[in-house]
């Protein structure tokens, strides 16, 4: 695998590789710069901590992408959440593929979801980092008058389809009604 590079502006934190980094003609000279916000400085990013929570969080999202509006989803590209060697929880948006710090109560640059799924986002930070489970009730959940559909406007069959993969899955607590 390439290295991975980030984006040397915190506000914008682009993650990808030389290979998805735009260029610049400079005459006889290309300089990689950042899609994002044009910045032409990196770091280097070490690869994530892998471990089963996160993999059983991006089972989550993975399971979300592949139903109805299809959230986490753009072109192809599915949002990811990883761990660092310091514990901390990241969301890579599938959209601005940009690093979000899951930690961080201000304002989440770089994230193109409503305060539903930034809930949710921090329910799975949680599972990585405590092993607290969510429940199915988090997926899709119906409005209060279950006639008008639910939520996330997956719509009946899809928000059904997806409570049922999630269902499956080693982060949802078990046991509960959906
Ligand atoms: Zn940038």
């Amino acid at each position: 695998m390439s290295q991975r590079i980030e984006c040397s502006r915190r506000t914008c934190r682009w993650t990808g590789n030389y290979s998805t980094a735009s260029k610049r003609d400079e005459g006889c000279m290309q300089t990689f710069i950042c899609p994002r916000c044009q910045c032409d400085t990196f770091y280097d990013l070490p690869a994530p901590i892998i471990t089963e929570r996160v993999e059983h969080a991006n089972a989550l999202i993975k399971a979300l992408s592949e139903h109805g509006r299809k959230f986490f989803e753009y072109k192809g590209t599915i949002a990811t959440l990883e761990l660092d060697k310091n514990g901390k929880v990241w969301f890579v948006s599938e959209y601005s593929k940009a690093r979000v710090y899951t930690h961080y109560r201000g304002q989440w640059s770089g994230f193109h979801h409503g305060g539903t799924l930034r809930d949710l986002v921090c329910a799975m930070r949680d599972y990585i980092t405590k092993g607290t489970l969510i429940p199915i009730g988090w997926i899709a959940p119906n409005r209060s008058n279950p006639d008008n559909g639910d939520i996330w406007g997956y719509g009946k069959e899809a928000a059904a389809a997806v409570r049922a993969a999630a269902a499956q899955l080693p982060i949802i607590k078990q046991g509960e009604q959906a």
